[in-house]
């Protein structure tokens, strides 16, 4: 292949035919990868913290070999008490939006939660600015926000968002109906590689 864009693309994207007897390489943190699998296209993403594969088409039978969908948490589950946190922020926010960011502190071996606060940081009951932390990418596992008294979903600006986050691969959420005494509504989903997934049912276990 002589065309330089043509031989980058297909070097930081690669498509992998499965086999069926042998198995695939690991693929690298940071990476992003297409697998033709015996039921169809799949993209497998992976930062520090996340590995994910999700089905892009299925049903297809091809002759090759099976990758399981998946959401792993390299670094193990989220501490509830750091959920926990991020839902009292939240709360104590409304009705303004509030916003954070589930890191793995690489120097602590623990997962730390990042608010949006200070002279920077512009929120209201619709909307929220702020400067990204000066944290890698690839050591964020769950990019959250709320929407103050509102309902927990992703809006289009959220899709618009999240498509833009720019490591390979992490975990959205919503908090909505943020109000002092119970639990907030909580939605959340994969993103890799800019591309949005539909909740994933293993997320229960972490989500709020
Ligand atoms: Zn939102």
């Amino acid at each position: 292949m002589t065309d330089l864009v043509d031989r980058s693309l297909f070097e930081t994207t690669p498509v992998i035919v499965t086999p069926s007897r042998s198995s695939v390489p690991e693929l690298a943190v940071g990476g992003v990868r297409y697998l033709v699998t015996n039921d169809g296209l799949k993209i497998e993403a992976r930062s520090r913290v996340l590995r994910v594969v999700m089905s892009l088409s299925s049903g297809i039978g091809l002759p090759y070999g099976e990758v399981a969908n998946a959401v792993e948490l390299t670094c193990g589950p989220i501490p509830t008490s750091l959920l926990k946190e991020a839902s009292d922020a939240a709360i104590s926010c409304s009705p303004d939006e509030w916003a954070g960011w589930i890191y793995w502190d690489r120097g602590q071996m623990r997962y730390r939660l990042w608010h949006a606060d200070g002279p920077r940081v512009s929120a209201s009951p619709g909307s929220i600015r702020y400067e990204p932390p000066i944290v890698d990418p690839l050591d964020v596992v769950f990019d959250l926000h709320s929407h103050g008294f509102g309902p927990a979903y992703f809006s289009s600006v959220d899709d618009r968002d999240d498509r833009q986050f720019p490591g390979p691969v992490v975990l959205t959420g919503v908090l909505g109906r943020c109000v002092a005494g119970r639990a907030p509504e909580s939605c959340s989903r994969v993103v890799a590689n800019g591309r949005l997934f539909p909740p994933w049912p293993s997320l229960s276990a972490i989500s709020l």
